[in-house]
Parts: structure tokens; sequence; C-alpha cells
């Protein structure tokens, strides 16, 4: 996986290539061991998927973390993407909605020992004012329209990485935040995520409105 799938397709970062050559995937995918390592989403419970190996690695790569970070992951799934991310030395808060899937994720998380991850239920989708600033951002479901609110909870030098756009494709959006008022933001290409549901994305329902303004 991490020779076919991740290096030749560009990921460098040895930490991040390090980290997917040791959290053993096949724990995270329910009732599908067998296909852990393929090239592709997989589905996890609650109708949710976890993300083709190649996307967990480029989200993280692309969140350049100092050992140390403390990174809000919107959208727990697995827990996988979480665990990744305390491997690069992060101190992560995950939120996750759906309560089955937060406690599956923490119970996984718990049985591999790793430490540095708190699994909340909650809706995520207008980040964590309390613990703002975060050195990283990442949402792993996808945002109708960028998240104004999860910009402003940036530290200076933080990123956050989302899919932005309609249900069927999204632009994986980058922003740095580079000084208290500036910040850039750039695509890194497309993604097909599921979508981010509650108050800063979709309804739910599925009816294809966002979730604010109607
Ligand atoms: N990162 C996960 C994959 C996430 S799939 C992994 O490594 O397995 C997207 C997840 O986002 C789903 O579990 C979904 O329930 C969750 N989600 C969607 N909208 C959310 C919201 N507003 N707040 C928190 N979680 C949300």
């Amino acid at each position: 996986m991490v020779s076919d799938q991740l290096e030749r397709r560009g990921i460098r970062d040895p930490r991040v290539l390090r980290c997917m050559a040791s959290v053993p995937r096949e724990l995270f995918v329910p009732g599908a061991a067998a296909f852990a390592y393929d090239d592709r989403a997989l589905p996890i419970e609650a109708g949710q998927t976890i993300s083709q190996p190649y996307i967990v690695a480029r989200m993280t790569e692309l969140l350049a973390l100092d050992r140390g970070a403390r990174v809000l992951e919107i959208g727990t799934g697995s827990g996988y993407q979480a665990a990744i991310l305390a491997c690069m030395g992060a101190t992560v808060v995950s939120i996750e909605r759906h309560a089955e899937l937060a406690a599956r994720a923490r119970e996984r998380l718990g049985q591999l020992g790793v430490s540095g991850v708190e699994v909340r239920v909650g809706d995520g989708s207008r980040g964590d004012v309390v613990g703002a600033p975060w050195d990283g951002i990442i949402v792993t479901a996808a945002a109708p329209s960028l998240p104004e609110a999860l910009r402003e909870q940036l530290a200076v030098g933080g990123r956050l990485v989302v899919p932005v756009g309609p249900r069927a494709q999204q632009d994986l959006v980058v922003v740095e935040r580079r000084g208290e008022d500036e910040w850039t933001e750039r695509s890194d290409g497309p993604v097909v995520f599921v979508p981010l549901v509650g108050e800063g994305g979709w309804q739910e329902g599925g009816s294809g409105a966002p979730g604010f303004g109607g």
C-alpha cells in the first residue's frame, strides 16, 4: 500500500509514510479486513465510509504538522485518520455526530493503545471555539461551502484541510492562516466525501440544500 498507492502518487513526507505503514488499517474496517489495504474507500457503520488510504495520507501531509501540534478532526468515523494524526505526534480532538461510531472509534483506539485522541459526540460543523486556536483542522466530510468559522479557529501558521463543493464531488481545499487577518487558500484537487451534516454543513435528509440560509 505504502509504495504502490502512496509513494508512487507523490506522498513524500517520511513521517506520513511511516505512520501509514505502522497503523493497522484492518482494525478500523469492520467486516472488510480482506479489503483493508485496497485502493478505495470502504463502508463503516452508520452508512459512512473510511477514506481511501491515499486521501488519508494526502490530507495528513497537507496539514504539515509539527510534533505536539493540536489538531481538531471533524468526522471521526472509524478513528483511522485520528490514529494517523496521533502517530504524527499530534494531540487530537475528534468530533463525530454518530454516537455509535464514536464509541467504536474509542474502543479501537483504546485497543491499539493510541494516546492523545479525545473522541467527542456532537455536531462539529462549527468547529470547537473553546479549544481554539488549532494548529490544524481536518474535516473528513464534505462541506457545501468553505466553513468561515473554522478559518477563524486556526492558529497563525495553522492549516485547515476541508473538502468543499456539491454532494457528487468536491475540491480538497487547503487554507493557511498567515497572520491575524491573512489567509491563503488553494485547491489540492478533486475528492469525494460523505456529506458534513449539521449547522455549518448540509441539512439532514439529503434534499441537496445546504444547512444554512435554506
Ligand atoms: N475520518 C474518518 C472517515 C470519516 S467519514 C475515518 O478515518 O474513518 C465522515 C464522518 O463524518 C462520518 O462518520 C460522519 O458521521 C461524520 N460527520 C458528518 N457530519 C458531521 C458533523 N457535523 N459533525 C461531526 N461528524 C460529522
